[in-house]
């Protein structure tokens, strides 16, 4: 049986059609972010759902496709699968049994896409990787949807921390979330580093958790959650620092000193990094893979 195959799978529970993610099966989700095009999905049209007894439709190429379901929800069932386990009815399905609704249909502005994101606007944002210059205004992870993030890390300072297990970091040892196996993807991050001594004055980390409200903003810091790490403060830059008085709606310069090669070990492991974002912060690095598919 295929991989693809196997990640079929069709669950129908009180004779009405769900979607499942099957990728608990599956040891793809720290690969998440280099294996593109798996669908892993199963779907049962609301169609096909038993009404008076009709059976429902086999789950064919025909019945079963990814049109069916919006592509940010299909990658966050890869990318999150201890969690994220469908989609229903416009409903991100939880493996508590709880949802959070996908699309909450709004117009947003740019600071509204920050402020009160939902699920499908953490996806508004193109992280380009085809350039070293973010474009205008294109801030992608920046959007994160609290209610999402405190589900899965920790909803208090004292939550994630029952989550943080000790890290080893070039000489110290950090604190990160083992949810998501953010933990593993760090570590893989740091052998990956190793074998680079010359990076090695950029890699000094500055921080990692912080339960704590972005700076002059009133959303949630990814620091909170204990999947991000800065590192090599001495060497970054940070759009209102270059950029003094400037709002976030404004034009701004870009800077960076922070080496390539270090952004790219890290975003091979499902890390994104600040310096992508218009509104930089280049010593910044948050495990967000569903931000690279
Ligand atoms: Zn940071």
């Amino acid at each position: 049986m295929s991989k693809k195959t196997l990640a079929r799978v069709l669950l129908t529970i009180g004779g009405a059609g769900i979607l499942v993610s099957a990728l608990s099966f599956l040891p793809l989700g720290r690969a998440c972010a280099s294996e593109p095009g798996q669908a892993a999905i199963a779907l049962v049209p609301d169609s096909a759902s038993t009404q008076d007894g009709v059976g429902e439709k086999p789950a064919t190429e025909n019945t079963v496709t990814d049109k069916s379901i919006p592509d940010g929800a299909r990658i966050l069932m890869e990318c999150y699968p201890d969690f994220v386990k469908g989609y229903k009815d416009g409903q991100i399905l939880f493996t508590d049994g709880t949802s959070i609704v996908y699309d909450d249909k709004r117009e947003k502005s740019f600071l509204q896409k920050l402020d009160d994101a939902d699920m499908e606007d953490m996806f508004a944002f193109e992280y380009d990787r085809s350039s070293w210059t973010p474009g205008f205004m294109q801030d992608a992870g920046r959007s994160r949807c609290e209610p999402f993030f405190k589900k899965m890390y920790g909803a208090s300072a004292a939550q994630v921390s029952k989550n943080l297990v000790s890290v080893s970091w070039f000489g110290e040892s950090v604190k990160f979330t083992r949810v998501n196996h953010a933990d593993d993807s760090l570590r893989a991050v740091a052998a990956e580093l190793a074998k680079y001594p010359e990076l090695k004055r950029y890699l000094k980390s500055s921080g990692t958790f912080n339960w704590r409200k972005v700076r002059g903003a009133n959303r949630q810091s990814a620091h909170s959650y204990g999947m991000t790490i800065d590192i090599g403060v001495k060497y970054s830059d940070y759009w209102l620092w270059k950029n003094p008085g400037k709002k976030e709606t404004d034009k701004i310069t870009y800077a960076n000193r922070m080496p390539h090669q270090i952004v790219e070990i890290f975003e091979r492991h499902g890390f994104i990094w600040g310096g992508r974002w218009y509104h930089y912060d280049t010593m910044h690095f948050e495990f967000r893979p569903e931000i690279l598919r």
